[in-house]
C-alpha cells in the first residue's frame, strides 16, 4: 500500500483534535517526501543525527518532533528548529534544552515523559519525580522551555486491558497537573501516547498526539 493511502486511512480513524505525528525514523528521505506531498507536516524522529540530515533535506515548513531518548550533548544540534521534544526525562536534560534554546533565541516546547510501562527498558519519570521536578527552584528558573504536556509509551503487549490501564493512569495524572500545577496555563494541553499498535486505544484516553510509524511507512529497515 502507498504511504498516501496509509495516511488517509489513519487520519480517518482519528478523533477530532488528535494530531498524527508520522514517525519516520530509519525511513529514507523519499518516504518522508511522499508523506509530505500527501500533506503530512508533523514528523517524529528518534536519533538526532538522522533528524538533522532530514531537516536539511525536507521543506522548511515541516514540524519536527523529537521522540527518542535524548542525550544532553546532542540537544545543541536541533535546538534551532525542533518543534516539540516529547521525551524529557530529567531535570538535567531540561536545563540543557533551556540553555540551547536561550542560545538560539527561542522557547522550546517539551513534554515530560512518564514511565508507565511494565518493561524496565522504557525511559521516563515517575509521577513523584515529575512533581518534585516541577516544584524545584531549578525548574522554576527555566525561561526558555515550556512544558506543554505529557508523553508515555505503554507496555509492548497484546493485553489491551493492560495498555488501557497504563493510558488511563497517564490521563489521570495529566488532569491532576492541569488542575494543579498548570492551572491557568492553557499551553499545557498535550498528551502524546499511542503508536501503530495502540493508538486507537490511546485516543480513548485523551491522547492529542499519536506517534505512528510502521502503519504509515511499513516496517523499518535497521542497518
Ligand atoms: C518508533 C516509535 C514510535 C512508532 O512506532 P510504530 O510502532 O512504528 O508506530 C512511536 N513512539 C516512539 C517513542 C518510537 O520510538
Amino acid at each position: 500500500m502507498m504511504i498516501k493511502d496509509n495516511l488517509k486511512r489513519i487520519e480517518a480513524t482519528l478523533k477530532p483534535g488528535v494530531r498524527l505525528v508520522a514517525v519516520s525514523k530509519y525511513q529514507p528521505i523519499a518516504a518522508l517526501q511522499e508523506a509530505y506531498d500527501a500533506g503530512q507536516r508533523a514528523f517524529g524522529e528518534s536519533h538526532v543525527q538522522e533528524l538533522v540530515v532530514k531537516h536539511e533535506a525536507l521543506p522548511k515548513d515541516v514540524e519536527w518532533h523529537f521522540i527518542g531518548h535524548l542525550q544532553t550533548n546532542k540537544v545543541k544540534y536541533m535546538a534551532s528548529f525542533v518543534s516539540l521534544i516529547h521525551s524529557v526525562d530529567s531535570l538535567k536534560l531540561l536545563k540543557e534544552i533551556n540553555k540551547q534554546a536561550l542560545k538560539a533565541g527561542r522557547v522550546i516546547d517539551v513534554l515530560l515523559q512518564l514511565h508507565v510501562a511494565a518493561e524496565e527498558t522504557k525511559f521516563g519519570l515517575t509521577q513523584h519525580e515529575v512533581v518534585e521536578m516541577l516544584e524545584s527552584d531549578d525548574f522554576i528558573a527555566l525561561k526558555n522551555v515550556r512544558v506543554v504536556g505529557l508523553m508515555a509509551m505503554a507496555t509492548n503487549t497484546e493485553d489491551e486491558e493492560q495498555v488501557a490501564m497504563e493510558f488511563e493512569s497517564v490521563r489521570q495524572f495529566y488532569h491532576v497537573l492541569k488542575d494543579g500545577y498548570f492551572s491557568g496555563k492553557p499551553e499545557f494541553k498535550e498528551i502524546s501516547m499511542g503508536m501503530s499498535g495502540d493508538y486507537l486505544i490511546a485516543q480513548k484516553y485523551e491522547s492529542t498526539l499519536v506517534r505512528v510509524g510502521s502503519s504509515i511507512f511499513g516496517e523499518r529497515i535497521y542497518e
